[in-house]
């Protein structure tokens, strides 16, 4: 993949994260601990320090070192968590990557980070956009901007379920009503990709 394509993927998707840090915060003060925003900014800032190297490296290497950084820098449940996805894309994503293999290496990272987590679909994590984006892309949906919907349509799903993994399971009923911050970053994540591939 082009190095110019891969930092502008880079550089949208931290300057998302880190731009939203805020709301993430006000997000997991609601059904968690209020790290989430900063969490996640700091793992970014050291992702977009990184930027030059990593936009030099093959798409696969890329993407593992960027799961090292968030396994280092973020913390929490969502820095093993986002880690593991990361790694697990880098590992099965060609350098050019067509929708299909998209499909395929979300499929093997959704997996990663359901062993990771011991969780599944419908218990109100970042699981419940990440596993509906993989099936719009198996199911050939390949508009960036259709892709983003199904994102955000996949987070906005988070406010009425209650949780039943991470910190917010121990509020029960109380979950219920607010939006799961980690659903929240990975929404923001595709959205930025959509939008640099969407041109
Ligand atoms: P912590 O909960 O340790 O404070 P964060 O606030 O950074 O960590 O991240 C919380 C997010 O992590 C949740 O909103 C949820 O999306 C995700 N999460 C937590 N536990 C799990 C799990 N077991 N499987 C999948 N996602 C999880
Ligand atoms: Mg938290």
């Amino acid at each position: 993949m082009d190095a110019n394509v891969k930092r502008r993927l880079i550089e949208a998707v931290a300057a998302t994260v880190i731009g939203h840090a805020d709301e993430l915060t006000r997000l997991d003060q609601a059904i968690g601990d209020g790290d989430h925003g900063l969490n996640m900014k700091r793992g970014f800032e050291a992702v977009a320090a990184e930027i030059g190297p990593l936009s030099e490296k093959p798409l696969p290497e890329a993407l593992k070192a960027i799961g090292t950084h968030l396994v280092m820098k973020v913390g929490g449940a969502s820095g093993p968590l986002y880690g593991t996805l990361f790694l697990a894309l880098g590992k099965s994503l060609p350098d050019r990557p067509g929708v299909a293999d998209a499909a395929a290496a979300l499929g093997d990272a959704v997996g990663a980070v359901k062993a990771r987590g011991k969780s599944e679909g419908g218990q109100k994590t970042m699981l419940d956009v990440l596993i509906p984006v993989q099936a719009a892309l198996e199911a050939a949906i390949v508009s960036p901007a259709e892709v983003k919907r199904v994102a955000q349509e996949a987070a906005d799903a988070t406010v009425p379920m209650k949780a039943a993994r991470g910190r917010a399971s121990f509020l029960g009923e109380r979950s219920i009503g607010h939006m799961d911050p980690g659903a929240r970053s990975s929404a923001l994540m595709i959205a930025a990709v959509c939008d640099v591939l969407g041109g």
